[in-house]
């Protein structure tokens, strides 16, 4: 197997599984978005998402399909859906083996999740979390009192990594567990891998309630840098950079906070907050504003792209028009920011709704991760790896 990252098409929502090639063939998912219909065979509009997951995932020592880590950035339907539907949630001590028939839950042995993020959806829908978003919730909390009674770090599938601070001291006593903002990580699932970097660049925190009230308005998300290797102990040579929904407000704050020292902010990979939405460059809006203006701080911020990056858009498909995510807009932006590096720029979203999948080697990300057609810019490298097809 190789080290690689793979973009499920989702249409409008997130679903991303990072694999390392280290010796526990370590499986990072980033969200989910599993559509009912997606499980339906008759219809075929849907992309078969849970199987191409189900394909890429290991059975533990008990022949349970597992993930070593589940990030949640935040509790939208699209970052969420299918989480009660498909993987296990309580103890590990209550797993139903699947009945004939049945597909096996899969086992989320570490979740990394931030309550700051939870809160401010919270204050922003004004208590309308979808139900997978509530069932998460029962669960992270589950682990957390684990925790909070044993003081020890739990087993798989007891596991929490909270990421970022909350607010009124809530995540004291919490610190064997908790990732703070502006601070890099290691270990994933317990093991050291020797393969990953993880810095934590948000949810940011806030000083004070009026800006508290600004990002409750914006959506807000765990963003993470991840440096990572293709094997052990080799040179962490990729940078992917994801953030959820994160909006302008926060970009812009990401980028008065480190434009002296933009390393965190560089990335091989992005993939575009929000599915390409105008509003995570702009506070204008795409359809209403006669003259939508970017603005250049937070776009400063999503531009820190090293030589031949890809820019992803996990999204329905990009049309010229006033719909906003994807915005056509938006994507002119990232195209331009990536044709800068001679990178390119790539959506989820296609007819033939394919996986994105990049394959990360020792000279950076492996380019030509999509059809040929479905790529904007592809002046960089001459040599590539043959688009994976599936399906
Ligand atoms: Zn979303």
């Amino acid at each position: 197997m190789s080290t690689k990252i793979t973009f499920f098409p989702v249409g409008n929502g997130d679903m991303t599984l990072i694999e390392l090639d280290d010796a526990s063939q370590t499986k990072i998912l980033i969200d989910m978005n599993i559509r009912e219909s997606a499980d339906d065979e008759a219809n075929a509009d849907y992309f078969d998402v849970s199987s191409e997951l189900r394909n890429r995932l290991n059975n533990d020592s008990n022949g349970r399909p597992y993930v070593d880590v589940f990030l949640q950035t935040h509790p939208d339907q699209d970052h969420l859906r299918g989480l009660s539907k498909h993987f296990h949630l309580g103890a590990i001590d209550c797993y139903k083996e699947p009945k004939d028939g049945e597909q096996a839950k899969i086992i989320i042995q570490e979740i990394w999740s931030s309550p700051i993020v939870w809160r401010r959806a919270d204050r922003r829908t004004g208590h309308t979390l979808c139900e997978d978003a509530k069932a998460f919730n029962t669960e992270a909390k589950r682990r957390v009192n684990l925790y909070k009674e044993t003081q020890k770090i739990g087993e798989a599938g007891d596991r929490i990594r909270v990421i970022g601070k909350d607010e009124d001291n809530k995540t004291d006593g919490l610190e064997a567990i908790l990732t703070e903002v502006d601070k890099t990580f290691t270990k994933i699932n317990e093991r050291e891998t020797q393969m990953v970097e993880v810095f934590v660049l948000g949810p940011l925190q806030s000083k004070d309630i009026e800006e508290e009230d600004r990002l409750s308005k914006n959506h807000s998300s765990v963003i993470l840098q991840f440096k990572i290797a293709s094997r052990p102990y080799g040179a962490k040579t990729n940078r992917f950079l994801c953030g959820g929904d994160a909006e302008v407000a926060i970009w812009r704050k990401l980028w008065q906070k480190h434009r002296y020292d933009t390393h965190c902010l560089r990335y091989d990979i992005l993939l575009s907050p929000h599915h390409c939405s105008w509003h995570s460059l702009s506070e204008d809006s795409w359809s209403r504003s006669k003259n939508p203006k970017v603005d250049q701080e937070a776009k400063s911020a999503l531009s820190q792209a090293e030589r031949y990056a890809t820019v992803i858009a996990s999204s329905n498909v990009i049309k010229d028009d006033d719909n906003d995510p994807p915005c056509w807009g938006a994507k002119k932006q990232y195209e331009a920011i990536a044709k800068n590096v001679d990178g390119e720029f790539v959506c989820t979203g296609t007819q033939d709704q394919e996986v994105i999948e990049i394959t990360l080697t020792s000279g950076g990300p492996q380019k030509s991760p999509k059809l040929a057609s479905n790529i904007t810019f592809g002046a960089g490298l001459a040599s590539g790896a043959k688009p994976k097809r599936h399906g």
